[in-house]
């Protein structure tokens, strides 16, 4: 049998960031080893806050380009309660993202066994979502700036960039997606009654798009009213689609519908692949629970799925999600987010004890 070797670039970041994707890589050679069919050749990055404070820069200038040697890029979390947000996240995230072309932002949200919902009643059958955010314009294409500082006049712009290719190509992905999957489903969020250029070129785009798709039921929603309707009927959704700053809110609500954050995966898709793609969590750095062990490592292991299904492993993809809900299911190996007591170390042992099929 022929070895196929996956090149992958690991950058842990900071804070859990670095003990979730360690967790991970270990998690990935029990694969490769009980799958026989592939390898992978990881390489270590240092990329972080604490670099950032050492020498001034997050990751090296041509940092983007050597990422573009790598077959795929596992990502933990990037900041610190030290450094501002806006510099950590335009430090590495966005200055990988965007140059790379990872314009699909995919984050599956679904209820993994034995995890609980704060949603009184649902079930794990009514809540099983996947949110397409778009992930290289928008309002997060960095257009703005200030001016007068400390005037009373002081101006401080950011706008919000859509373009007609940007917008076609990322409902054109989700509608993609949505026939793919069993409902055919597919709800196009956008504020169109308030902001009057960019959403309504959205929703003409969406129209257009459809017309591809005859398959696909749509509808559009406001963004204020789809986070009633995510709480109020979570099962009359499926497939979603929203702009860089609406779905980067409405993620973290499913995340937290979901059961917690620290088992939500996302994953940074150049569809067309001619760039490396990134995947993560979709947690931050956590400072209040790094070095105390206790990191759930859930999200990272579920976005190394993701990645091993975009590199054509699918089985190893089953295999790794068979065993990470063989683990969550037992209630004695929850972390303390998820209500437990279990460590990282206990969750990554099962979960590697399960892929090699001793539990
Ligand atoms: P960021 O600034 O990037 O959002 P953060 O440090 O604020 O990062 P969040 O991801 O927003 O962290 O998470 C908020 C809180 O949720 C954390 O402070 C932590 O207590 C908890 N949390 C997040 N991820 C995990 C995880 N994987 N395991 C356990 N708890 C987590
Ligand atoms: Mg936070």
């Amino acid at each position: 049998m022929t070895v196929k070797t996956h090149k992958i670039a690991a950058i842990g970041g900071d804070g859990i960031g670095v003990e979730v994707v360690d967790a991970c890589l270990e998690v990935l050679d029990a694969l490769a080893e009980r799958d026989g069919g592939f390898a992978l050749e990881t390489t270590n990055f240092d990329w972080s806050t604490d670099r950032y404070k050492r020498t001034g820069e997050f990751m090296p200038k041509d940092g983007a380009d050597q990422l573009r040697a790598f077959d795929a890029i596992l990502f933990g979390a990037v900041g610190a309660p030290d450094v501002p947000d806006h510099l950590t996240l335009w430090g590495l995230r966005l200055s990988i993202c965007q140059p790379l072309d990872q314009y699909a932002n995919v984050r599956p949200t679904r209820m993994l066994p034995g995890i609980t919902s704060p949603l009184r009643g649902v079930d794990r059958t009514e809540l099983d979502w996947v949110i397409v955010r778009e992930n290289s314009e928008g309002e997060y294409a960095g257009q703005g700036g200030r001016s007068h500082p400390g005037l009373p006049i002081e101006v401080a712009t950011d706008v919000s960039i859509f373009t007609r290719a940007g917008v076609e190509r990322i409902i054109r992905y989700a509608f993609q997606l949505a026939q793919k999957r069993p409902r055919k489903l597919l709800t196009v969020v956008t504020k169109s009654n308030a902001q009057r250029h960019g959403m309504v070129l959205w929703d003409q785009i969406a129209a257009e798009v459809a017309q591809d798709f005859p398959d696909v039921t749509w509808d559009k929603m406001l963004v204020d009213a789809m986070t009633v309707r995510m709480v109020m009927h979570p099962d009359s959704l499926d497939t979603i689609v929203a702009t860089n700053l609406h779905a980067d809110i409405l993620s973290d609500l499913a995340a937290a519908l979901s059961g917690s954050i620290g088992v939500a995966p996302t994953a940074n898709l150049n569809p067309e692949r001619d760039t490396p793609s990134m995947f993560e969590p979709i947690h931050g750095s956590a400072f209040d629970i790094t070095g105390k062990g206790v990191a759930n490592p859930v999200a990272t292991f579920w976005t190394a799925a993701m990645m091993l299904e975009h590199l054509g492993e699918k089985p190893a993809a089953d295999r790794l999600m068979a065993a990470v809900e063989s683990v969550t299911a037992d209630p004695s190996l929850h972390t303390p987010d998820l209500g437990g007591k279990a460590t990282t170390r206990a969750v990554t042992d099962a979960v590697i004890a399960a892929i090699r099929g001793r539990n």
